[in-house]
């Protein structure tokens, strides 16, 4: 219970009366809580009906192809694709019930991390057909930390990168080591930040509003969870944005983590 007192006082300066409120915070952290437990849920169930969807989608699409039949089998390619916004969609609303439940699992190993930033490149490149992706590596070596979740990261920069800048068809990627640091950036040349909305970005469910000529799908969680990613490796994310110029996103991750103990 959150408890709120005022004394009324007599003309003497004692106290005749006390006023209160009394509000049931416990009601609010439940109602919160089952909030969570069902998008917790809900998400959980989702994801295994979009993978078969996922898998018969795949089948057919093959059987067209080998039958001859190209016009359907194009079809059954753009499903699978909407199927796949889908999966992402439901391992998002998955990701913000782990991390706010402090249950999002790192599994942190070694890798080389031009090796993961060239995947997800070709990746990303793969479905963006009008945007070319640069890159420019500088750092060269290994990381330690959840390479899946660093992907995650990566994925999300650059799937925003292009998402936000439908009449540029540049991008670029860059890495370079700053101190003990690894430091990415992706620079997009779209239609940028206010500047008094650049922090609310990597908040969760925030969406800049008010673009008129475009309308960009989305949920608003990317980037918010790509910062709780970034920092439970002990790590900065943050932006630089003209509007109507482009955005570059920036982030960090100590090299050397395996001596630092990950933040729970
Ligand atoms: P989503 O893209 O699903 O809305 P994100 O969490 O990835 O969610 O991004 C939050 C918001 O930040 C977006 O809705 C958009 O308004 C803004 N944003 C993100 N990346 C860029 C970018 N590269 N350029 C301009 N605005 C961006």
């Amino acid at each position: 219970y959150l408890v709120r007192a005022l004394p009324l006082k007599n003309s003497d300066g004692q106290i005749v009366k006390w006023y209160g409120t009394n509000t049931d915070v416990h009601h609010q952290k439940e109602l919160e809580k089952q909030k969570d437990d069902f998008l917790g849920i809900a998400s959980h169930e989702l994801k295994t009906p979009v993978t078969s969807l996922k898998a018969y989608a795949q089948v057919l699409e093959s059987m067209f192809k080998r039958s001859g039949d190209l016009k359907n089998a194009e079809l059954l390619g753009k499903m699978g694709k909407q199927v796949d916004r889908l999966t992402n969609l439901i391992g998002d609303l998955l990701d913000v019930t782990k991390i706010n439940s402090g249950r999002l699992q790192f599994n942190n190993t070694a890798f080389d991390f031009n090796e993961m930033i060239e995947e997800v490149k070709e990746d990303v490149q793969r479905t963006s057909f009008k945007h070319i992706i640069q890159s420019n590596l500088n750092f060269k070596g290994t990381v330690y930390g959840d390479r899946d979740r660093i992907c995650q990261v990566v994925t999300n920069l650059l799937t925003n990168a292009v998402k936000y800048s439908p009449e540029a068809n540049e991008v670029v990627i860059s890495t370079q080591e700053i101190g003990n640091n690894v430091q990415v950036s992706v620079q997009d040349y779209g239609i940028g930040i206010e500047e008094n909305l650049k922090d609310h970005v990597f908040e969760q469910f925030y969406r800049v509003s008010g673009n008129k000529e475009h309308t960009f799908p989305g949920l608003g969680l990317g980037l918010y969870i790509s910062s709780e990613i970034v920092k439970r490796l002990g790590g900065k994310i943050w932006v630089h944005s003209v509007e109507e110029k482009g955005s570059t996103f920036f982030f960090s991750i100590p090299l050397k983590q395996e001596r630092l103990e990950i933040r729970q």
